[in-house]
């Protein structure tokens, strides 16, 4: 008992004060009393024994009880629920509590977990051997459709993960150039590779850690950063390192600081400049990418890059992430050319089996409509939800990514969006639990929704919130 309470909360008496108020002791247990009874009816309560359980021995045995910092519920409180199995829009826990999931394993899960035309085709591809550290046909096919989808990509390279993906195309893209700086956003993220951990967004931001220790000096001094959106600051950063700025590397719309749009034309201004300063553009479109469309951001928004990172989707679910672009840049690749990078399991036959039958059904007509429609039905629901109960909040969607911020103003960069009511959301993360609903255990994340999410899905979590944002 009492372990789920956190961070200033103590959401299991059913009080949600924020941590600057602090009642009496009497006071405290009054108003406990009251508002439990006020709410009883209608607020369900989860049993989450087995998860504190397995979590409490989880921390004695992996640094935090995590393999990933943002599975941890550090900025919502309270510990992480341990997740049994997953179908479709549903996740179940460990207590057999089941939840609408809006996390989704951070985005792969587009057709929604556990799909079956994708585990069928994985367990035909188990039979033939999981890894082969040798070519394979799957390889070419995944490659093809990858190629045919991305408009920047004319080549691809197959990695593990999303980090791995940055990590290349960055090395490449200095190498291509023979420049050194970089300049990033503010509150975007690029993986954990040193050079990328300046102003990194959600994982970082969550855990209110600076740059991590551990990065060398050297690892990030060629790093510039700018704010989201701003493009007179990235312009100053060109005339002020004339001709030593390799690329920019971007988040087209950026999901690791909550959701933030670009504003009209600024990425295609950004591939102006660029292009002018001899510098490469780089669209990390890990999370966007097969997301907000077939083609990712860049086909939504018509603004092509020199170098594309992507991951996620592309996996099915299963670990993979590719760096791809221009022939000439990506021809610059070991064995082709001379930057190096390489991969035990890089395009093993599982991995890349997920992708191609994912990839097959995002194909079908109207996939995309829909997933918008549906996302864009669950953001408008919410936001008027709060609206109605008297809360400040602001948010949107493309695709089957969507966000929102409990402040009244349109969020454009990370500065911004740090002025959300971050304790109200650790509330409404409570509260939208105890209703079955699994929300990012951030307000710095972007939510993803699948094809599985029935209109019955976005109807119960909108009726969810309106319960929710009356008791927070
Ligand atoms: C998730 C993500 C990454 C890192 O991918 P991993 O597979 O977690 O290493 C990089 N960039 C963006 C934009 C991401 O969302």
């Amino acid at each position: 008992m009492g372990s789920l309470s956190g961070a200033g909360l103590s959401w299991r008496s059913g009080v949600s004060s924020p941590p600057s108020s602090k009642p009496s002791a009497l006071s405290r247990h009054r108003l406990s009393a009251m508002i439990r009874s006020a709410i009883s009816v209608e607020r369900k309560r989860l049993n989450l024994q087995k998860s504190e359980e397995i979590f409490d021995a989880a921390k004695e045995l992996m640094p935090g009880g995590v393999n990933s910092p943002v599975r941890a519920f550090k900025s919502v409180g309270g510990q992480p629920i341990v997740f049994d199995s997953a179908k479709g829009s549903r996740v179940w826990d460990v207590d057999g509590n089941e939840y609408i999931d809006y996390v989704l394993s951070w985005g792969p899960a587009i057709l929604g977990h556990a799909d079956d035309q994708v585990n069928a085709a994985l367990i035909e591809a188990v039979k033939k051997g999981t890894s082969f550290g040798a070519p394979c046909v799957l390889e070419n096919t995944l490659a093809e459709m990858v190629i045919s989808a991305v408009p920047s990509v004319e080549m691809v390279r197959f990695v593990n993960s999303g980090t791995e993906a940055c990590m290349g195309a960055l090395r490449l893209a200095r190498a291509f150039t023979g420049r050194q700086k970089i300049i990033k956003f503010e509150g975007c993220y690029h993986g954990h590779a040193d050079a990328f951990l300046v102003k990194a967004g959600s994982g970082v931001a969550t855990l209110g850690l600076p740059d991590s220790p551990g990065v060398p000096k050297a690892a990030t001094a060629d790093t510039l950063t700018s704010p989201y959106n701003d493009i007179d600051a990235v312009r100053n950063l060109f005339e002020s390192h004339k001709d030593e700025i390799a690329t920019v590397i971007i988040e087209p719309v950026v999901g690791n600081a909550g959701f933030i749009t670009p504003k009209p034309d600024f990425l295609s201004a950004l591939r102006k400049i660029t292009k002018q300063e001899g510098a490469l553009l780089i669209f990390d479109e890990v999370m966007t990418g097969f997301r907000l469309s077939y083609g990712g951001a860049q086909e939504y928004f018509g603004v092509v890059p020199d170098l594309t990172t992507l991951g996620k989707i592309i996996g099915g679910g299963l670990p993979v992430g590719a760096y791809g672009g221009k022939r000439e840049i990506m021809e610059m690749v070991a064995p082709a050319g001379p930057v190096y990078q390489a991969g035990t399991l890089s395009g093993n036959p599982l991995a890349m089996t997920a992708g191609i039958h994912t990839l097959q059904r995002l194909q079908e007509t109207g996939f995309y409509q829909r997933l918008n429609e549906l996302t864009g039905k669950l953001v408008t629901g919410i936001l008027e939800a709060g609206r109605m109960a008297g809360h400040e909040i602001s948010g949107g969607s493309i695709g089957g990514m969507f966000g929102f911020f409990f402040m009244g103003e349109p969020v454009y960069n990370y500065e911004d969006a740090k002025k959300s009511d971050t304790a109200k959301f650790a509330r409404f993360h409570r509260g939208m639990l105890e209703e079955g609903v699994y929300l990012a255990p951030s307000q710095f994340e972007a939510g993803f929704t699948s094809i599985a999410h029935a209109l019955e899905d976005i109807g119960q979590t909108i009726e969810a919130a309106e319960k929710v944002f009356r008791r927070i």
